[in-house]
């Protein structure tokens, strides 16, 4: 029996919302077949008031053992330090956080508000929001670059906006399973086995990409949504097109550009607010190129890819 604390932060509950859709395996698999006794959640559990932060107290005093602690949202500190924008159970949630953070076996951050601080700690960061362990790409937040849990491992941030739910689930079976130790985690934290390839990886519109074959409109089904639409699948680390979404599509699957939401610049990169990827473009090729590729060579690929570009790259048959 693996006992689980989830508490939200600065957070919208859109990866409860997530999590609550998770189906390999789902959250009541999680309860009746791998042993995870959900302590309290938000939004799943019915007590409220000091029923809750009696049972908060009692992990941290440790009578209750907290196996894992999952946060989702921003560590909030605003205003000056504080934490008074964020008050729950009669203090300020950071101190909470903090508390709970020193007794837990393991510390999961769920969505990318918790793991780099999000939309909330985008500048100006207004609540002097931050992740657990990043802001934005920077190591340190609320715990310290220096934190490790009591099973000796840092945070484990599962980002998204919201975090795919089966990527929630499965880390949390694993844990509650005692396989921790086969969970690698990359530099921002992430583990490997969700976060290692690009969005790209298993796109259906990978031979529109090779063969520079562009969709200009949202939805459209032919065409790659990257020349245009700015899609950043080839350099975002998430495995969205290999674990679909509801087991049967993705955002680019629908012609959707993928908006590079497991990584610290999320959202808004190098994009001023309200600009398509067109026009972030020199002399037609974009300034942003894939992960790991040379401009000059791609610049070269490009005009050879378009000249030889099949007529079936052009047809409107391939993708669903
Ligand atoms: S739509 Fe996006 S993920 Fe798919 S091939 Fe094009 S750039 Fe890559
Ligand atoms: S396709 Fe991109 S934006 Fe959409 S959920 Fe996956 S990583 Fe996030």
């Amino acid at each position: 029996m693996a006992n689980l604390l989830w508490l939200q932060g600065g957070a919208c509950s859109g990866n409860t919302m997530s999590f609550l859709n998770a189906e390999e395996p789902s959250v009541c698999d999680l309860v009746t077949d791998f042993g995870i006794n959900i302590l309290w959640h938000p939004s799943l559990s019915e007590e409220i008031g000091s029923a809750v932060t009696d049972k908060i107290k009692a992990c941290i005093n440790g009578e209750i053992k907290l196996d894992i602690f999952v946060f989702e949202g921003t560590v909030i500190n605003g205003p000056d330090g504080s934490g008074e924008w964020n008050r729950f159970g009669g203090r300020p949630m950071k101190d909470w956080v903090n508390d709970l953070a020193d007794v837990a076996s393991y510390v999961v951050a769920v969505g990318d508000c918790a793991s780099w601080g999000g939309i909330p700690a985008t500048a100006p960061n207004p609540t002097d929001s931050e992740g657990l362990q990043f802001l934005k790409k920077r190591p340190g937040g609320a715990l310290g670059t220096d934190y490790r849990s009591k099973a000796g491992l840092p945070v484990i941030n599962i980002p998204g906006c919201p975090a795919h739910p089966d990527w929630i689930s499965q880390i949390l079976v694993a844990i509650a399973t005692g396989r921790a130790s086969e969970i690698t985690l990359d530099d921002l934290q992430r583990p490997k086995t969700f976060f290692t390839s690009f969005t790209q990886t298993g796109c259906t519109r990978n031979m529109h990409f090779s063969y520079k074959v562009a969709a200009t409109e949202f939805g459209q089904r032919k065409g790659c949504l990257f020349y245009d639409l700015g899609c950043r699948g080839p350099m975002t680390r998430s495995s969205c097109n290999r674990i679909l979404w509801n087991r049967q599509a993705s955002k680019t699957r629908v012609g959707m550009p993928c908006l590079g939401c497991t990584e610290p610049e999320f959202p808004f990169f190098d994009l001023a607010p309200g600009t398509v990827f067109k026009s972030q473009t020199v002399m037609g090729f974009p300034k942003d190129l894939p992960t790991g590729l040379d401009k000059v060579g791609y610049m070269k690929l490009t005009a050879a890819a378009k000249q030889a570009a099949p007529q079936w790259a052009e047809d409107d048959i391939f993708t669903v």
